[in-house]
């Protein structure tokens, strides 16, 4: 039976499900020392981060329940790497952070944050391949190496393998980070704010007022909120993924453009851009693409069912860069915005980056690059 919905909340324990629901009593009147809105992989990253700085009482705060947006439809990928052939070295840099702390966290999250390390290779079916940029900590595979690691290709084909990638399940992440933080309210809609000056006093929600000392935004798309006027241009990329059911394939890892192999079995392929589709709904043509994708490729996955099938949207900004900025005119508000396709791998770096600016005043290197500004309005 097909499930129309993403895997990853089914593989959790009952606890990490409970806390996604999290709810700590009454917030109307709260005077947190940072209040984070949004309660996606950024804004728990967020939270976490501010409450390891010793920032004071950090209250998060979510319309839904915790990672109800992309980030709970997200792959999951944390592949710095491979990112070399598609975005500028600065950003690749920020996505190696990103991945280190991902390894951070690990260690310090009580039972970790199920980060699981694997190996990247890229197929490169054809002649110009990735040839044409050379980076480091690739190894070449010749044809008769890549089918050693995967038999029975439809073809034979060249790879690119990076050791030492990563994935999580990104719901089990925001799960235990969540478990720790100080104080979480799901249910809970941020609504308006009231500014003086150049600075936002309170935030109105739908649970009651919050006085915050500072606040952070982190909604995935930039906040709608009255009294608080924001013009970042922003729009959303829709993709399908799906996961088989078990399998007798064993892939070494993420295999690109093929599928990733996860827990029991199963491969998770997909992660389309159906660009211009605003609908909520799965689309069975693009589902089939995908499945009829990989039995192309591996013509023994004929026939193998599929067992959960979803789709999300992907926040994203024109130059498809996130926003990591202060509110433009106020000195105690903050927001991150427009993550895009790497809005996982980039929470934690993304987190420090905020929390170090709200602590000593420091913002990130190269400001203008992550600045909400660079598209020319307020
Ligand atoms: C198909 C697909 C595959 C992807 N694969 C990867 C991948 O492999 N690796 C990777 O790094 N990234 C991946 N991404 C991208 C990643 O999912 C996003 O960049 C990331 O999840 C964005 O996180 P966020 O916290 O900014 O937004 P969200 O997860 O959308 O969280 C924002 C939260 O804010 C809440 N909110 C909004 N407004 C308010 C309000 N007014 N008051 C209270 N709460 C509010 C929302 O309910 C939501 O829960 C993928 C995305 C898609 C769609």
């Amino acid at each position: 039976m097909t499930l129309n919905r993403a895997i990853w909340r089914d593989q959790l324990t009952p606890q990490e499900r409970a806390v996604l629901g999290r709810a700590d009593g009454d917030i109307a009147g709260a005077t947190p020392d940072v209040l984070v809105v949004g309660g996606g992989i950024l804004g728990v990253t967020t939270a976490a981060a501010c409450a390891e700085a010793g920032l004071g009482d950090v209250l998060l705060i979510e319309t839904g329940r915790l990672g109800a947006g992309a980030t709970g439809g997200a792959t999951g990928l944390l592949i710095p790497e491979p990112h070399q052939w598609s975005d500028p070295e600065p950003f690749v840099d920020f996505e190696r952070a990103g991945l280190e702390r991902w390894r951070d966290l690990q260690e310090s999250v009580r039972g970790g944050v199920g980060l699981v390390e694997l190996d990247w290779l890229g197929l490169a079916p054809h002649d110009s391949g990735y040839a044409a940029h050379q980076p480091k900590d690739v190894q070449w595979l010749n044809p008769g190496q890549v089918a050693e690691l995967i038999p029975g290709l439809a073809r034979p084909m060249e790879g690119a393998l990076i050791r030492r990638q990563a994935r999580v399940n990104p719901l089990r992440a925001v799960a235990r980070l969540a478990a720790g933080l100080p104080a979480v309210a799901t249910g809970v809609a941020a609504m308006s704010a009231q500014v003086s000056g150049d600075r936002v006093v309170s935030i109105g929600t739908s649970a009651g007022e919050i006085m915050p000392g500072a606040v952070v935004f982190a909604t995935g798309r930039p906040p709608v909120l009255d009294g608080l006027p924001l013009r970042i241009p922003s729009d959303r990329v829709k993709g399908h993924l799906i996961v088989t059911e078990r399998t007798d394939i064993t892939l070494p890892g993420i295999v690109a453009p093929l599928a990733t192999q996860i827990e029991n079995g199963q491969l998770l392929a997909g992660g389309t851009f159906d660009l211009g589709d605003e609908s909520p709904a799965v689309q069975q043509d693009v589902i089939d693409a995908i499945a009829g994708g990989l039995a192309a490729v591996l013509p023994s996955l004929h026939g193998v069912g599929i067992a959960y099938q979803w789709c999300c949207f992907r926040p994203r900004h024109p130059d498809r860069r996130p926003v990591i900025d202060r509110v433009p005119g106020l000195a105690n508000a903050w927001l991150t915005s427009g993550h895009f396709r790497t809005g996982i791998l980039n929470a934690p770096v993304t987190a420090a980056v905020l929390s170090r600016w709200i602590a000593a005043g420091l913002p990130p290197a190269q400001a203008h690059t992550w600045s909400a500004t660079r598209f020319g309005g307020r």
